[in-house]
């Protein structure tokens, strides 16, 4: 049990890599916070966990707003005690990001407001608690595309992963003599519903797979077993990492030929 007596909010708990996280973290021991602007979603996967005999409550949160995640955190502490492991995992990728001429202000602005502001919430309340429970260990969601750059244009998708990126970095400097370690896990293309509703013809698929040196696209179960081993104390001297779950994608293109 890698996570016992650890407490983990994992937000955009309901789908995906959040969901694969969730139920993971719990499966090694860990109490769950499921977070998420879904709350059907969200509470399917607090059922699953708990009919598997584990322990999970689901907190309804817009990353985007302050006293949503503020109260997130607060639910952590009221249910289980205290927090130890936050998953700054919920991002959206909008229909309608393009280039610098097409991308509308408000797709940028959504899209910074989720993605980047959801991750400073989220360290800017679970930081306080991580310091009351003695340290911690925080993971935001970045992307392959913060290092690359996206060959379909997606800017201010790309833009925000790699804010967070740096945002990583500069926490990960700040808080390393606390006991807090900050760490940013970037996927490569998954088969989830976030990227299969772009990738919707067998063509399209196939233009993405050619540029994966696994020739396969990854599972969301993959990246929670990497999120497992930066929220464990398996990473303890790993802090203000990129941490590349790409399937080669990232060295395939940064190696000269
Ligand atoms: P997903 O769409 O399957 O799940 C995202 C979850 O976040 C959903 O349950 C959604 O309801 C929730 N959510 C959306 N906006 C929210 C908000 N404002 N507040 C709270 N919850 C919100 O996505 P996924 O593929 O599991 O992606 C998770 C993370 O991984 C995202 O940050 C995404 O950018 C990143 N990522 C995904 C891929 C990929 O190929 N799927 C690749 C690289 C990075």
């Amino acid at each position: 049990m890698r996570l016992e007596n650890k407490v983990a909010l994992i937000t955009g708990g309901g789908s995906g890599i959040g969901k694969e996280s969730a139920l993971l973290f719990a499966g090694e021991g860990a109490s769950v916070v499921v977070v998420d602007l879904n709350p059907e979603a969200g509470q399917a996967v607090v059922s699953s966990i708990k009919a598997a005999g584990g322990q999970a409550v689901f907190a309804k949160a817009d990353v985007s707003k302050s006293a949503d995640c503020q109260n997130m955190v607060q639910v952590a502490e009221d249910t289980f005690g205290k927090l130890n492991v936050i998953f700054n995992n919920a991002g959206i990728s909008h229909a309608k990001d393009d280039d610098a001429v097409s991308t509308e202000e408000d797709v940028w602005d959504l899209t910074f407001a989720i993605n980047v502001k959801g991750v400073f919430f989220g360290c800017k309340y679970a930081i306080p608690a991580m310091l009351r429970a003695g340290g911690g260990s925080i993971i935001n969601t970045a992307s392959f595309v913060a290092v690359l750059g996206a060959a379909t244009p997606q800017l201010a998708y790309t833009s925000s992963k790699g804010a967070v990126l740096s945002m990583t970095r500069e926490l990960a400097a700040i808080h390393a003599r606390q006991g807090i370690r900050v760490n940013a896990l970037c996927p490569g293309p998954l088969r989830t519903e976030l990227l299969m509703k772009y990738l919707n013809t067998e063509e399209k698929r196939q233009r993405r797979l050619v540029h994966i040196p696994m020739g396969r696209f990854g599972e969301a179960e993959e990246m929670a077993k990497a999120a497992l081993w930066l929220a464990s104390d398996d990473s303890s001297f790993t802090t203000g990492a990129t941490f590349l779950a790409d399937g080669g994608i990232t060295s395939a293109y940064t190696t000269p030929l």
